[in-house]
C-alpha cells in the first residue's frame, strides 16, 4: 500500500501543484507505472492509455491519493486481437516486471500469506464505455493469501467474502461460466443456514461458499481454480481485452461512432476496500449536477461496500451531502481534490472514490457526461467564472446537444391536471410519454411498430443498451443518479428516472404496481425527467422553451434556458468560417431557419410547392397535357402561386441569399398510384358507372403507364425535365425574378441565385442557362429594373464533380447534393438502402451510415475534386451543400477543412451546424 500519512497526503493536495505533461508514446512500451507521486502518463495520452489510466496518471503526478498501478496500453490490446489472441512474451514480461514495482510501492505481495496484494482489473478505452466492459475486482486471492488477508486485517469474514466475490466474478467474467451456476450454491448455503442475507453468513459458511464454488469451477471448466495469481492476472488481461468485443459495447460503440480500432487499456491497480466497515464506503460524484447542469457537488455513496454496488443500481445509495456528516474529514478533502480536478481540466468532473478505515483513495476522474441541457448551462456558467474563456467553452458542447434542447415538453396544464402516481429521482431530463414494456427486446420490437414505448425495468444492465436507444423514456424503480440507467439516459439525452421505489414490478406477469394501481404491457406512462414525476396517462407534449421564445409565446428575458442558448450561438458565430443556410420551401420554414441563424436558403425544393393546397389538380393538368399549348395553360396558372412563394421566401430571409433550385422529382410522383387508379376503375367498372369520370380516369392510367419508370431516381428528373420540358423552367425562373424585382422595388435588395438541379453535363447546364437568362432579361425589361442574379448548379451526379472544371464555365455558383452524390457514388438506392445497411454495419463492411455522415474516403472525394475543379475554372465560385449532411457535426468538419463557403441544414439543425461550424474552425484548418 502507498504509505504516506494523512498529513502529507493533505499537504500535497492544497500544492497548487501543476498538472502538465505531453502525449509522449514510447516505442515498444506497453506498460505505463503510476504509483508513489509520480507516473509514466499523463492527461494527454488518452489514445494509449485510456481515459481512465490517463487520469489516473494526471493524479497521481499531482500528488492526489491514488492507489499505485499500472496500465496497460491499448497497442498491446491492438496486439493481443492481431496476434490471434495472444500477447507477445515480451509483453507478459514487461507486465511481470511492473508487478513486481507495484508491490514494492504498494508494500504488499502477490499472494502472500502476510500482507497480500489484492488488485482491480479493469477496462478504460479512449471514451468513457459506462459499463460495457469487464472488471474484476479483489484478484490475487487464493487459498493461502486468503490467510494472508485474514492475518493483515484481523476480519476472516471480509477475508473469505473477498475471496467468493472474486471467485464469482472471476468464473463468471474470465471462465464464462453462467452466474447462475455461483448464485445457486450461495443460495443454497444461504438455505442450510436458515439466513436470507449475504451479510448474515459468517466466515465458516463463506469457506463453505468458496468450496463450492472451487467445485462449480472444476466443473464447468474441467481444472481447478487458478491459484497462482500471476495466472489469474494474465487471464483477466485477456478477458478484459475480449470484452472490447462483447455485444453490448460494440452496440455501444455503433450508437455512438466509437471506433473498434482503437482497443481498451487494461488498468491494474491495488485494491482499496470501501468494506472493510463502518469508517469505509466507496462513492461516484460529479463537480456539478450532469442532468441540470446546476453548480452544487453531486454524487452518491454507499458505506461499507465495494466497486461497482454504486454503480450497479443494486443498492439504493445515500447523497454525498450525507457523507458530510458521517465523515467531516474525508468529505472535505473530496471537495477540495475535485474543485481542484474541476479547474485543472477545465471541466465537470466524474470521480470515483473509496474510503478504507477513514482514509481517501481518489480512483477516477474524467470529463462528466450530461445532459444537453446541462451541458449548456456548464459551458455558460464557466465563462461566467472566468474558468474557461468563450473558445473553451464552445468546444465542451457536444453540438447534438442542441437539438435536445429544441425537444417538447409536456403541455402544463394538461400535466399539472393529472395526479402523480409515484416519483422517483430525476436523472435526466425531458418529457416522455409511451406505451409500458418490460423488457428492452419488446422495447424494439413496439418501436419497430412504430410505437412510442417506456421501458420499465427494476434495474437497467448494460444489456439494455438497444432497448433504452428505441425508447422515448427510460424508468426504473431502484439505483440512484449515478446507476447505469441514469448515466447511459444522461448520455443519450433520453429522458430518465430512476430509482422510483413505489413501483413493484414484476417482469414476467408484465405488469407494475403503484399505490394500488395495476399497470400492463402497452398502457400509457408518462414522465418528466427533470422534476422525477411519474404519471399513468398518455400526456400530449409542446414544444421546448426555446421554440416558444422564438414564436413570441415567451418573452426572451423569462428564460434562462434562451438566453445561454443564445449566448453560446453567438460565441459560434464569432469563430466559425462556414456560412450555414437553411434547407426551406415555406415562408414560415426559412423565418424559423433565420430565427434559428441561417443567413441563407440553400436549398429551396420547388417541387414542394406542388403540394400546396389546391396545386396538385394544376400540376397534374400540366403533366397530362399532350401539347404544349396546354402545358403553357396550366403554367401560366401556376405562375402566380409561384411568385407568391418565392416572395414569401425571400422576405422571410431579410435580403440574405435564396438558392431556389428548379423542379427536380420525376413527374409520375405528382400523379395517384398506378395500382390505386387500377382498383378505383375495377370498380366504377363493376358497379356500373361509365361516363366522364371513368374515362379520364382512364386516361389518368394511361399517362401514369406511359410515365412509369423501372428506376425512377435514375430516371426522368432534375434538369433532364427541365430540358425535355423548357416551358416548366421559364415559368419557374419568371415566377423567381418576378418576385425578386417587385421585393427590389419594394426596397429589399433579393440577389436570387437560380440553381440547376442533376446536372453531369456542362451542356446540359448550358441549355437551362440559356432559358433563365433570355427569361430574366424579358421580366427585367417588364418590370424596368435591373437586379443581380446568379445561375449555379447542383453538383450531384458523379460526372459533374469530376468534370466539375468545365461546369463551372456555364456554373456561377456549385451546391453540392450529397445525397443523390451518396446515391450515385454507391449505387445505394437512397430509399431502400435501409433493408441492408444495418448487415453492412454488424459486419463492419460500413462504419456509419453515409447518408447520415459524409463517405469523406469515397463521397468526399469527389467533393474535394469539384471544388478544386470548379475554383481552378472560377476563382471566386460560390460552393456549399445542401444534403442532409449539412446538418451532420462530423461532415461539417469535413466541409469546413475542403473550403466550402457555406453548409446547408433543415431549419432544426441550424444551431448544430452553427456550432459544428465553429468547433471545426477551432480544430482544424482549411486543407488539413
Ligand atoms: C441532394 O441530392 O443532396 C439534394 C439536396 O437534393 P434532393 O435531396 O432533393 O435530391
Ligand atoms: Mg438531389
Amino acid at each position: 500500500m502507498a504509505k504516506r500519512s494523512k498529513k502529507a497526503a493533505k499537504k500535497v493536495v492544497s500544492r497548487k501543484a501543476p498538472m502538465r505533461g505531453t502525449a509522449k508514446r514510447s516505442a515498444g512500451k506497453f506498460v505505463y507505472f503510476f504509483g508513489t507521486g509520480k507516473a509514466e502518463g499523463n492527461r494527454h495520452m488518452k489514445d494509449t492509455l485510456g481515459g481512465k489510466g490517463s487520469g489516473l496518471a494526471e493524479m497521481t503526478n499531482a500528488g492526489l491519493p491514488v492507489p499505485p498501478g499500472f496500465t496497460i496500453s491499448t497497442d498491446a490490446c491492438n496486439l493481443y486481437y492481431k496476434l490471434g489472441g495472444k500477447v507477445p512474451p515480451a509483453v507478459d514480461a514487461e507486465i511481470a516486471l511492473h508487478v513486481k514495482r507495484l508491490e514494492k510501492a504498494a508494500g504488499a505481495t502477490l499472494g502472500s500469506t502476510e500482507n497480500p496484494l489484492l488488485v482491480s482489473v479493469r477496462s478504460g478505452a479512449k471514451f468513457s464505455m459506462p459499463g460495457m466492459m469487464d472488471t474484476i475486482l479483489n484478484l490475487g486471492l487464493n487459498d493461502a493469501a486468503v490467510e494472508g488477508l485474514k492475518r493483515r486485517t484481523s476480519n476472516g469474514r471480509f477475508a473469505y467474502d473477498s475471496y467468493r466475490r472474486f471467485m464469482q466474478m472471476f468464473g463468471s467474467v474470465v471462465l464464462e461460466i453462467p452466474k447462475s451456476a455461483f448464485e445457486h450454491e450461495f443460495e443454497v448455503v444461504k438455505k442450510a443456514r436458515g439466513v436470507s442475507l449475504d451479510t448474515e453468513l459468517d466466515e465458516a459458511a463463506l469457506g463453505e461458499v468458496v468450496e463450492k464454488y472451487k467445485a462449480v469451477v472444476r466443473k464447468h471448466s474441467g481444472k481447478p481454480f487458478p491459484q497462482d495469481p500471476n495466472d489469474q492476472l494474465n487471464m483477466a488481461r485477456n478477458a478484459v481485452f475480449r470484452s472490447w468485443h462483447n455485444p453490448r459495447a460494440k452496440e455501444y460503440r455503433r450508437i455512438y461512432d466509437i471506433p473498434d480500432a482503437i482497443g481498451t487499456a487494461v488498468n491494474v491497480q491495488m485494491m482499496v476496500f470501501g468494506n472493510t466497515g463502518d469508517r469505509s464506503g466507496t462513492g461516484v460524484g460529479f463537480t456539478r449536477n450532469p442532468a441540470t447542469g446546476a453548480k452544487e457537488f453531486f454524487g452518491e455513496f454507499l458505506i461499507n461496500a465495494q466497486g461497482e454496488d454504486v454503480v450497479a443500481g443494486i443498492r439504493t445509495p445515500q447523497p454525498i451531502s450525507e457523507l458530510a456528516r458521517v465523515m467531516p474529514k474525508a468529505y472535505a478533502q473530496l471537495r477540495q481534490i475535485t474543485t481542484r480536478l474541476e479547474k485543472h481540466y477545465k471541466d465537470i468532473q466524474d470521480f470515483e472514490f473509496t474510503i478504507q478505515d477513514d482514509r481517501l483513495y481518489m480512483l477516477q476522474t474524467r470529463s462528466g457526461k450530461r445532459t444537453g441541457y446541462a451541458a449548456v448551462i456548464i459551458a455558460t456558467d464557466l465563462v461566467k467564472e472566468r474558468l474557461v474563456t468563450p473558445k473553451e467553452a464552445l468546444l465542451l458542447v457536444d453540438p447534438e446537444a442542441l437539438s435536445q434542447l429544441l425537444a417538447p415538453g409536456f403541455d402544463p396544464k394538461e400535466w399539472k391536471s393529472i395526479t402523480a402516481a409515484t416519483r422517483g429521482l430525476p436523472a435526466s431530463p425531458g418529457a416522455a410519454c409511451g406505451q409500458v414494456v418490460f423488457t428492452s427486446d419488446e422495447a424494439v420490437k413496439w418501436s419497430d411498430q412504430g410505437k412510442p414505448v417506456i421501458l420499465v425495468r427494476r434495474e437497467t444492465v448494460p444489456d439494455d443498451i438497444h432497448g433504452m436507444w428505441v425508447s422515448q423514456g427510460v424508468l426504473t424503480a431502484t439505483g440512484g443518479m449515478t446507476s447505469h440507467a441514469a448515466v447511459v439516459g444522461r448520455q443519450m439525452g433520453k429522458p430518465s428516472i430512476v430509482g422510483a421505489g413505489e413501483l413493484a414490478i414484476d417482469e414476467h406477469g408484465k405488469t407494475f404496481t403503484v399505490k394500488g394501481q395495476t399497470v400492463r404491457e402497452g398502457d400509457w406512462v408518462a414522465f418528466d425527467g427533470l422534476t422525477g414525476e411519474v404519471k399513468i396517462a398518455k400526456v400530449s407534449s409542446q414544444p421546448s422553451e426555446i421554440l416558444q421564445v422564438m414564436a413570441g409565446k415567451m418573452k426572451t428575458a423569462d428564460s434562462d434556458i434562451f438566453g445561454r442558448f443564445n449566448q453560446l450561438l453567438t460565441w459560434a458565430d464569432k469563430f466559425r468560417r462556414l456560412g450555414v443556410r437553411a434547407n426551406a420551401d415555406q415562408p414560415d420554414q426559412a423565418e424559423l431557419a433565420y430565427k434559428f441563424g441561417a443567413r441563407g436558403i440553400g436549398l429551396c425544393r420547388t417541387e414542394h410547392m406542388f403540394f400546396g393546397e389546391g396545386r396538385i389538380p394544376i400540376v397534374q393538368r400540366m403533366i397530362l397535357a399532350d401539347n404544349e399549348a396546354d402545358r403553357r395553360a396550366a403554367l401560366a396558372e401556376l405562375l402566380p402561386m409561384q411568385r407568391e412563394d418565392f416572395y414569401g421566401v425571400f422576405k422571410a430571409m431579410h435580403g440574405t441569399p435564396v438558392t431556389i433550385r428548379t423542379i427536380d422529382p420525376p413527374l409520375h410522383e405528382f400523379l395517384p398510384k398506378r395500382e390505386d387508379l387500377m382498383v378505383e376503375i375495377a370498380i366504377m367498372e363493376a358497379t356500373g358507372k361509365s361516363g366522364r369520370s371513368l374515362e379520364e380516369k382512364k386516361t389518368l392510367l394511361a399517362r401514369v403507364e406511359q410515365l412509369h419508370e423501372f428506376n425512377p431516381m435514375l430516371g426522368h428528373r432534375g434538369v433532364r425535365l427541365g430540358i425535355t420540358y423548357p416551358e416548366i423552367t421559364e415559368m419557374q425562373a419568371r415566377a423567381i425574378m418576378e418576385a425578386a424585382c417587385q421585393l427590389n422595388r419594394e426596397g429589399l435588395k433579393v440577389v436570387p441565385e437560380i440553381m440547376i438541379p442533376l446536372v453531369g453535363l456542362v451542356k446540359e447546364l448550358r441549355d437551362q442557362k440559356v432559358i433563365v437568362d433570355r427569361v430574366a432579361a424579358e421580366v427585367m425589361k417588364e418590370q424596368k429594373i435591373k437586379i443581380k442574379y446568379l445561375v449555379g448548379t447542383m453538383i450531384e451526379v458523379p460526372r459533374g464533380a469530376v468534370t466539375a472544371d468545365e461546369v463551372a464555365t456555364e456554373a456561377q455558383f456549385f451546391s453540392f447534393g450529397t445525397n443523390d452524390l451518396t446515391q450515385m457514388t454507391f449505387g445505394f438506392s437512397r430509399d431502400d438502402v435501409g433493408k441492408f445497411l444495418r448487415v453492412y454495419q454488424d459486419k463492419k463492411i460500413l462504419d456509419k451510415d453515409p447518408f447520415a455522415t459524409l463517405d469523406a474516403e469515397g463521397v468526399g472525394q469527389l467533393v474535394a475534386m469539384g471544388v478544386e475543379k470548379g475554383r481552378k475554372t472560377r476563382a471566386d465560385l460560390k460552393v456549399g451543400i445542401c444534403g442532409e449532411h449539412g446538418g451532420d457535426p462530423s461532415s461539417v468538419h469535413f466541409f469546413h477543412k475542403v473550403g466550402l463557403d457555406y453548409v446547408s441544414a433543415s431549419p432544426y439543425r441550424v444551431p448544430v451546424a452553427r456550432l459544428a461550424a465553429a468547433q471545426a474552425a477551432l480544430s482544424v484548418k482549411v486543407g488539413d
